[in-house]
């Protein structure tokens, strides 16, 4: 299948930082080692044009961002030091989300290898995320009439607070988010529906909650598109996450959403968002996972295949 990944626009970082800068060219190597994607059908996403991010950020925080201005307090609460070359690559992350939304809407589902900045809002950047790479899509997807009404279904670790201060009083947007109830952020800007998980929840208990969200979602709004940010951080051997899913358990969830969101006829634009494995293979096995659960449910393309509008 088609994929896109910004994985060779990389940025200085000191030594032994957490960001995992290198799990983005070992996720491209094992998809298609695993037959995931050929080679060719890997992308590398250009940088968005900032008027795709001026639809949805804050001119002047766009434009300290853009020119290496932001404040030393930013900065701290980014987590990364800026560089053209971080503001390169998060563009190009933007643009690989915007281009996996297209392809969902004609595939049914599809994966941008990156991705998933959540903690980024209308006026701020942080943890880790300088763009909503999510909203900038969606606000892209409605300007080219394309989709106006969406679901974002976090299940990154921790709290989409950059996504619900976007979209919170969107009423064409649906926000979810389940999450470590101890974990980053501290201060919540809160979604349409917010599950706090106690430290320590394990696969059993996720699944029970994930369905019973997923439900309620599918109850309060009739989206055209869904956002899944598939984080691999509330895996057990996590370094930033506090639950305890195991790996089938995080399986598990993918299928769980991807199958309840196809099932409703709802299209599937799937992102990484956060993982921070003591071994960074670990999270390149879950996130390969996740791209398998995708391919394995993509439809023929258009002329191509007998699957054809079965979405
Ligand atoms: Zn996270």
């Amino acid at each position: 299948m088609k994929l896109w990944t910004h994985d060779r626009a990389r940025f200085p970082l000191p030594a032994r930082h957490r960001f995992p800068l290198d799990k983005y060219p070992l996720l491209r190597a094992r998809v298609v080692a695993d037959g995931i994607a050929r080679a060719d059908e890997i992308h590398e996403s250009d940088p968005v044009p900032w008027p795709v991010l001026e639809r949805v950020h804050d001119a002047a925080v766009l434009a300290r961002i853009r020119d290496g201005e932001l404040s030393v307090r930013e900065e701290r609460g980014l987590g990364l030091p800026w560089s053209p070359a971080l503001v390169d690559r998060a563009r190009r992350s933007v643009a690989g989300t915007l281009a996996a939304a297209h392809e969902a809407l004609e595939r049914g589902a599809a994966m941008n290898l990156g991705g998933g900045t959540h903690h980024a809002g209308h006026a701020f950047a942080r943890g880790y995320c300088l763009f909503n790479d999510v909203v900038a899509a969606l606000g892209e997807l409605r300007a080219t009439g394309l989709a106006e009404r969406a679901l974002v279904i976090d299940c990154d670790v921790h709290q989409g607070d950059g996504t619900a201060d976007l979209l919170g009083a969107d009423p064409h947007a649906f926000t979810v988010s389940l999450h470590g109830a101890r974990n980053y952020p501290f201060q919540r800007v809160p979604s349409d529906l917010d599950i706090d998980l106690p430290s320590g929840t394990g696969d059993p208990d996720y699944l029970e909650a994930l369905s019973g969200a997923l439900d309620v979602a599918l109850r309060r709004c009739t989206p055209e598109i869904a956002f899944y940010l598939a984080g691999a951080d509330p895996w057990e051997g996590d370094r930033l996450g506090r639950l305890a899913l195991t790996k089938a358990g995080l399986r598990a969830r993918d299928e769980l959403v991807l199958d309840r969101l196809l099932g409703a006829g709802v299209r599937v634009c799937v992102v990484l968002a956060g993982g921070y494995a003591e071994d960074i293979r670990d999270t390149v096995d879950i996130n390969a996972a996740t791209a398998a659960a995708v391919a394995a449910r993509q439809t023929a393309q258009p002329g191509r295949g007998s699957a054809v509008g079965t979405v």
